[in-house]
């Protein structure tokens, strides 16, 4: 019996497979020789062998509780800040508003820096230290920048950040605030990361950790899948919906379902994934309506929903065969449709959630009223940060009273 920290094989194109070479894995490596993601592969057999369900329940509640189907092969490596282990809430009353009395709510907002892009860095960044790379380099549109500016900082590492100005702003001074070398660009988050390519050969020993250009973010992000099967008692819900910028979480929840099939630790059908989008920038939504394997950019992307921002991903196939593989679908929501999904969840259950997340609720109810979702079924919303980040999504207007004033009368 292994008693390995990892049980990290080798990796593989994500889009050539099995057939295609397989690439080592305890070198720092980018994308595939024909520029698809790189998969993280595992000896599932050493795992199921070396720990069950049983010997997790008794560890620690964050991520790393799942090291043997991570890459950090040394304890020592790990870089934390005690991400992982979100609630996954019931919302009965918001459930019955919306005709779906079995919804929940897996909480990312209550990770380190407010977004689950924690725990993309967390992985990626204990992973890329241990390979000896110096500093990490990445556009993003805000919150991954600010948690890997923030998990370089702890590793003791480099951090370069270049994001669009419109980004939201406390994201810029979370990477201030980190150490972070960072740059704001005139643009969107495309042309941030044809800087950060430029600029990152000029750097000894920084990686490119761009979306799905290194292999271990989306390990990271694949603890959510994890840890939504080990709350339910080892078992998937019917529907799952994750609100889709560059698709990795969404990617990783299916290959973290497929593996635990594999182990034979859940059995039965994944969760239908659903891929929610803003109508301001839906190019995957725009693919699977059009019967397409790939996005294409749309012209003038925006939403309030900054994070799901992504014209063009890299992965857009790997999220378009997530979703039709699951028998899922791709759905787009306006940002009023999002907003007021947003506020009518805080008044229904106290949870103010990002505006990403509030896609997805609107989401909920359309696919209850067309009757894609049927009323019976367990609907889990992966909210993916916290609302705190968007201030700007709530107006306030409220009296200011004289200090000598007085307050009047019950509303009526
Ligand atoms: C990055 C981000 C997303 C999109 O995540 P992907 O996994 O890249 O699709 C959604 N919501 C928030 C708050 C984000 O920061």
């Amino acid at each position: 019996m292994s008693t390995a920290y990892s049980h990290l094989s080798h990796l593989e194109c994500s889009r050539e497979g099995t057939r295609g070479p397989r690439y080592d894995a305890d070198v720092v490596q980018g994308t595939s020789q024909v520029g698809a993601p790189l998969l993280a592969r595992y000896d599932l057999d050493a795992v199921a062998a070396s720990v069950s369900p049983a010997e997790i329940a008794t560890r620690a509640p964050d991520l790393w509780r799942y090291h043997e189907l991570l890459p950090v092969r040394d304890p020592a490596s790990v870089v934390t800040l005690g991400e992982g282990m979100t609630p996954l809430l019931p919302l009965p009353r918001h459930g019955e508003r919306l005709g779906v009395p079995r919804l929940l709510m897996k909480d990312e907002g209550l990770v380190p820096t407010g977004a689950f892009k924690a725990r993309g860095a967390a992985v990626g960044v204990s992973r890329a230290a241990e390979l000896g790379v110096r500093g990490v380099a990445m556009p993003t549109n805000g919150n991954a920048g600010a948690a890997w500016a923030s998990y370089a900082a702890r590793a003791g590492i480099g951090a370069l950040i270049a994001m669009p100005v419109d980004a939201p702003e406390i994201t810029r001074r979370e990477c201030v605030v980190a150490g972070a070398e960072l740059y704001l660009v005139d643009g969107l988050i495309g042309d941030a990361g044809r800087l950060v390519g430029a600029a990152v050969g000029e750097r000894e020993g920084y990686q490119d950790t761009s979306t799905l250009k290194e292999p271990y973010r989306i390990e990271g992000k694949k603890t959510m899948g994890l840890e939504i099967a080990e709350q339910l008692g080892w078992r998937f819900p019917d529907v799952l919906l994750y609100p889709t910028g560059g698709g990795v979480g969404i990617i990783a929840i299916a290959k973290a379902m497929r593996e635990l099939k594999e182990l034979g630790w859940v059995t039965g059908d994944l969760p239908r994934l659903v891929a929610v989008q803003a109508t301001g920038c839906a190019p995957i939504v725009d693919a699977y309506d059009a019967g397409l394997d790939e996005s294409t950019a749309p012209a003038d992307a925006h939403t309030i929903a900054f994070g799901i921002t992504v014209p063009k991903a890299l992965g857009d196939f790997l999220v378009l065969d997530a979703v039709r593989s699951t028998g899922g679908t791709a759905i787009a929501v306006t940002d009023d449709e999002l907003l007021a999904a947003q506020h009518q969840l805080a008044r229904d259950e106290g949870t103010w959630i990002c505006p990403e997340g509030g896609a997805c609720f609107a989401a909920v109810g359309q696919l209850r009223e067309s009757g894609w979702l049927d009323g019976s079924e367990e609907v889990v919303v992966l909210n993916t940060g916290t609302g705190l980040i968007y201030p700007d999504t709530v107006a306030v207007d409220v009296p200011t009273l004289p200090k000598d004033g007085a307050i009047p009368g019950p509303l009526r």
